[in-house]
């Protein structure tokens, strides 16, 4: 995705906004028959049938009509997939109910698509040509940044999205980049996952452990303080702290991953990861800390490394967590008491000692090492 924005003329803005009034009173329009004729179960050809004389004689172009109707039908599928994956609650939850008593409704502002036939684009000129209800509205400028313009110039694919926002116009062109090869590491990098320290690399690096920590043993005191209020303005309080603590979760996440697959891609090497299935069964934390460590989202961090590895060309793997936290990585001596303290490694055996996050991301690193080795190994001749 390419975001532009764009610069129109207060006609020309007159123009967009007069626009996406009309689809969007044409979606609602559509949205009220369906829901209507169909439910929640609105498909593309019967409503087509049903709408698009009424749209078309109402002065919306065909590909408009086309894609009023589309939205409208795409709207209730994802309606219909929140509701089947639970995200709207259970049968008896109200926000369910409500979803599933009424038809969808458009904003007058909501964003809407176009395809290459009612937008083009004039990337020299820094231009776009746009059906409106107007008439082709020409010469419409936008701005980007050159890095953006030759991703447009490249890849830009398929439909782009009308929006409206804070006063602001934009166009949010869809665009098809080819991933990246994966090249061949150098090296790995191993990353281990823990509760303070969130992410200790093989490299010795920590990333933010005791001021995330913090915040969150903070934001778990203010939540009690708020529980035991038990009035309806608390639960809705409670809500919001859980948003913002999932946002800054997220938020610390992407800091983490975005960091260590720098490191990664510049030395030339790969990432390895503990496998997730073992990092619950692994760590053994006392009971009042149990709490904290099933609700931080390590899978998220897992996912974002993952992603942002993949994008960037850089080898991902996951290896087999056991015993990633009591091996010795010099002598490979593996034993409980060589971890006698939470934070400690010490080998009972050859005496190795350092931080036991540390030694952890150096046996998910050696771990990687032979994994990839064994999985591109030629394959020996038949005999
Ligand atoms: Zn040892």
């Amino acid at each position: 995705m390419v975001q532009v924005k764009l610069l129109p003329t207060p006609e020309q803005a007159a123009a967009l906004a007069d626009t996406l009034h009309r689809v969007n009173a044409a979606a609602n329009q559509v949205s009220a028959v369906a829901f209507e004729q169909f439910g929640l179960r609105g498909r593309e050809t019967p409503l087509r049938r049903l709408c698009y004389g009424d749209l078309k004689a109402g002065g919306l172009g065909a590909q408009a009509t086309q894609h009023v109707i589309k939205r409208v039908v795409d709207a209730y599928s994802t309606l219909r997939g929140n509701i089947r994956a639970g995200r709207l609650g259970g049968p008896a939850s109200r926000r369910r109910r409500k979803a599933e008593s009424k038809a969808v409704v458009f904003r007058p502002d909501a964003a809407h698509a176009f395809d290459d036939r009612n937008l083009s684009w004039q990337l020299d000129a820094g231009t776009v040509s746009i059906w409106t209800t107007a008439g082709r509205c020409k010469n419409l400028r936008f701005v980007c940044s050159p890095e953006q313009a030759k991703t447009l110039a490249a890849h830009r694919k398929g439909e782009s999205d009308l929006a409206y926002r804070d006063g602001k116009w934009f166009l949010i062109a869809t665009c098809d980049i080819p991933e990246p090869l994966v090249r061949e590491p150098a090296d790995w990098v191993g990353v281990d996952r823990g509760i303070v320290n969130l992410a200790t690399t093989s490299d010795g690096d920590n990333h933010q452990g005791r001021r995330l920590d913090r915040y969150r043993r903070w934001q778990a005191h203010k939540r009690a303080e708020i529980q035991a209020e038990r009035t309806r303005s608390a639960a809705r309080l409670l809500k919001k702290r859980a948003r913002r603590e999932a946002r800054h979760a997220r938020h610390v996440n992407h800091k983490i991953s975005k960091q260590v697959v720098a490191v990664a891609a510049r030395t030339g090497r790969g990432i390895a990861l503990e496998e997730l299935s073992g990092i619950r069964g692994r760590v053994t934390v006392p009971r009042d800390q149990r709490a904290r460590l099933s609700s931080w989202p390590f899978h998220q961090l897992g996912e974002f490394i993952a992603y942002k590895a993949r994008r960037q060309g850089v080898p991902f793997i996951e290896v087999d967590p056991a015993y990633t936290s009591q091996r010795c990585p010099r002598c490979g001596h593996t034993e409980r008491a060589n971890r006698p303290a939470r934070d400690h490694f010490c080998c009972r055996r050859c005496g190795l000692a350092g931080p036991a996050d540390v030694v952890a991301g150096v046996n998910v690193r050696d771990r990687a090492r032979s994994a990839w080795v064994f999985v591109n190994m030629p394959q020996p001749a038949p005999a």
